[in-house]
């Protein structure tokens, strides 16, 4: 008989009531260290004593008015966003796939705003992940994403990740833009080269080609700077924010240029629930926190902790791990074994981390995850390694 929710997760016999840091209390009572951070969503971990307050508080005024009226929460995270980023304007959404929804139909209307409705195609990046929306699965194009789900949105290609000469070839006269996640997080934690980002922006002036990158996943302070792009110095005209700007609360946002907004008129796109009170008090809030340098630096550095003691974990486990790649807080771990058989050995040493593309294993803690739980974690994760090589 099928379940009461549908069965389309196969999920962890885990059931967690309560949280506190990079810590989950199971409904037994058992602590876990959450290195997975909810999809690298608790950006500040369980339970931040500031986020719980402003979330308490702003519960009590106001919930909800719709985006008929004015939200003053909404233009307060939005102000704070222009000061500190590229963009000029912003759409806030309730999740990723919607903000990057906004962002491919702020690049078809920017076109033919601009009298060139004939280009709306874009090019996405092989094995990328832009969300659960027909429009979205049709973006990543993989097969596991689509299979059944046809007939795609028309528009959309995928090119190799770091191959300039078949990005090259797949842009045409109807070409209107380049969709990229400057670290590809489902995929298997993949940083795209700086080299590489200065290339496509190179391709974009060329062509006149709108640069859409995807940060749901590598923004907000993941990879030791605000936005992933920032190590580059490339910027893009579009950008999708969601996952850790709302630290737990639904919230994704659609940043933009105002040269790239231009067709985005009255009328022309809407959300309900998008950018509420509640959200938005939130994103205010963890934007405080993390949009700092002295944050910021203290990511860079618990990176550089965690990365050398996982360097240190592959090297004694050989047979188990190959390699550790990433950026900040955001890693992952190649295995050799199946990747699956690593997350299921963390449950059973009461450790939670993320399976991704290309084998991999996601680590990516809460951004003020501490010195000590971060080598509790790799010392959990030399645990689940030993006891997967007596099954060798
Ligand atoms: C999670 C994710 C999405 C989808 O976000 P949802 O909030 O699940 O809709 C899109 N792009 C990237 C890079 C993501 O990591």
């Amino acid at each position: 008989m099928i379940p009461a929710i549908l069965p389309t997760y196969a999920r962890a016999n885990l059931t967690f009531v309560k949280g506190e840091g990079s810590w989950l209390v199971d409904d037994q009572g058992r602590r876990f260290l959450d290195i997975g951070g909810g999809i690298a969503v608790n950006a500040l971990g369980h339970a931040h004593p500031e986020l719980v307050e402003t979330l308490q508080q702003q519960a009590s005024q106001l919930w909800h008015t719709s985006n008929l009226y004015h939200i003053p929460n909404q233009t307060a995270l939005a102000d704070r966003l222009v000061a500190s980023t590229f963009a000029d304007t912003m759409f806030f959404t309730n999740s990723g796939t919607e903000a990057m929804e906004c962002a491919v139909k702020m690049a078809r209307k920017y076109f033919s705003h601009n009298g060139q409705p004939e280009r709306y195609k874009m090019i996405a990046f092989e094995q990328s992940f832009h969300g659960r929306t027909l429009g979205m699965i049709s973006a990543a194009g993989a097969e596991k994403l689509t299979k059944g789900f046809g007939p795609m949105l028309e528009g959309f290609t995928q090119v190799p990740l770091h191959d300039l000469e078949a990005l090259k070839m797949a842009i045409d006269d109807e070409t209107a833009a380049i969709i990229i996640e400057p670290v590809q997080g489902e995929g298997g934690i993949i940083p795209v080269t700086d080299q590489f980002m200065r290339d496509i922006r190179a391709l974009c002036e060329e062509h006149g080609l709108l640069l859409i990158m995807d940060e749901i996943q590598c923004g907000v302070g993941r990879t030791g700077k605000l936005f992933a792009h920032e190590w580059s110095g490339v910027t893009p005209d579009i950008m999708a924010v969601a996952k850790g700007i709302g630290g737990g609360f639904p919230l994704g946002v659609c940043l933009a240029t105002e040269a790239a907004a231009v067709g985005m008129v009255a009328g022309s796109h809407g959300t309900t629930y998008g950018g509420n009170p509640l959200a938005c008090a939130v994103g205010s809030k963890v934007m405080d926190i993390i949009a700092n340098d002295a944050f910021l630096a203290q990511v860079s550095e618990k990176s550089g902790l965690f990365r050398q003691s996982l360097e240190g974990l592959v090297a004694s486990h050989p047979e188990v791990f190959e390699e550790v790649r990433g950026a900040g807080l955001m890693l992952g771990i190649k295995c050799k074994v199946t990747n699956m058989d690593v997350v299921h050995a963390g449950y059973d040493v009461q450790l939670l981390t993320i399976p991704g593309g290309d084998n991999v294993i996601r680590i990516l803690p809460p951004l003020n995850i501490s010195s000590d739980d971060i080598k509790e974690a790799v010392a959990r994760l030399d645990q689940a390694a030993t006891a997967i090589e007596a099954t060798l």
